[in-house]
């Protein structure tokens, strides 16, 4: 069964009770959240009351909670010891952010590597690797799901070799995924229109059951621009027909496919108000483009 939803909002109120039903109402059976807001770590306590209202109407809904994925707030950094203050926070925030995600029963969490900013490559790795040996417990339940990056900046694991590097320096590997993310790859300079080619790479370096979490996204920019800017199915450099190809590939068949493409502007506007996810999601159960999205998804928010 495609496994497909998108990112969707949690809000200290109702908490996964809200993103349940914001889930359902794109169509979806996964979805992804952040535990708070994801540019910072302001984290509220999870009620146990709500989680179990959310878990029953998921379970009405058909929706495993083993197919949700929980991703950390992208300000967290393992990549940089420099800054002894922000690398032994994040290091923390993160221990507390795998007993919140296993409140839920939430397996994934999705976690961006970081970047090494005033340091090198080979250290930026070291320090992702000591890190994850001070957070990780043997007895976890949580598979930490390392995702893939554009090499925006001093970011690591653009490569699949910095990826293989970690999953091998780290004592308890078994407890690391990856997720991959169709934008971030194409701008890192893998090619999303040769998927194959690319799953046989992956499966070379890596070992393909080593996927947790496929992120769908276009990408606004050339493959290997090192930008990271999604872009709306089709509407970007991928293409539909290429992302498609990838979300039905038969390999990843049990992988949870997650959209992270951006909310659409009003008519002439700047700020990103409407949800494209219900749209994105019928065109990929019909697996049709649609070369009127925008203009649906207004008319659709505005009536
Ligand atoms: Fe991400
Ligand atoms: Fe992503
Ligand atoms: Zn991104």
């Amino acid at each position: 069964m495609l496994l497909i939803g998108s990112h969707v909002s949690f809000r200290s109120g109702d908490q996964l009770v809200g993103s349940v039903k914001e889930a359902i109402s794109y169509g979806s059976n996964t979805f992804m959240f952040y535990t708070g807001a994801p540019q910072n770590t302001k984290r509220c306590e999870i009620k146990e009351k709500l989680t179990n209202e959310a878990l029953e109407i998921m379970k009405e809904n058909g929706i495993d909670i083993k197919n949700v994925i929980v991703h950390a707030p992208y300000i967290i950094n393992l990549a940089n010891n420099e800054n002894k203050e922000k690398y032994s926070f994040s290091i923390s925030f993160l221990k507390e952010e795998i007993k919140r995600v296993e409140k839920f029963g939430v397996e994934k969490l999705v976690l961006h590597p970081g970047s090494y900013t005033t340091q090198n490559i080979d250290t930026g790795i070291n320090n992702i690797i000591n890190a994850l040996n001070e957070i990780i417990t043997p007895d976890q339940n949580v598979k930490i799901c390392i995702e893939t990056m554009a090499g925006k900046g001093t970011e690591v694991c653009f490569k699949l070799e910095h990826v293989k590097r970690i999953l091998d320096g780290v004592k308890h590997g078994d407890k690391l995924m990856v997720c991959i993310d169709t934008c971030h790859l194409n701008d890192a300079g893998y090619d999303m229109k040769k998927f194959d080619e690319f799953l046989k790479e992956f499966d070379n370096v890596i070992g393909i059951e080593k996927i947790g979490c496929v992120h769908v996204n276009d990408s606004k920019n050339p493959i290997g621009a090192h930008k990271d800017r999604h872009e709306n199915l089709g509407y970007g450099t991928i293409g539909f027909d290429s992302l498609i190809n990838i979300i039905y590939n038969e390999k990843l068949q049990n992988v949870p496919k997650i959209l992270e493409t951006p909310y659409v502007c009003k008519e002439g506007g700047k700020d990103r108000s409407y949800a494209p996810y219900k749209f994105e999601i019928e065109e990929i159960r019909n697996k049709k483009f649609n070369n009127n999205l925008y203009k649906d998804i207004r008319d659709f928010y505005e009536k």
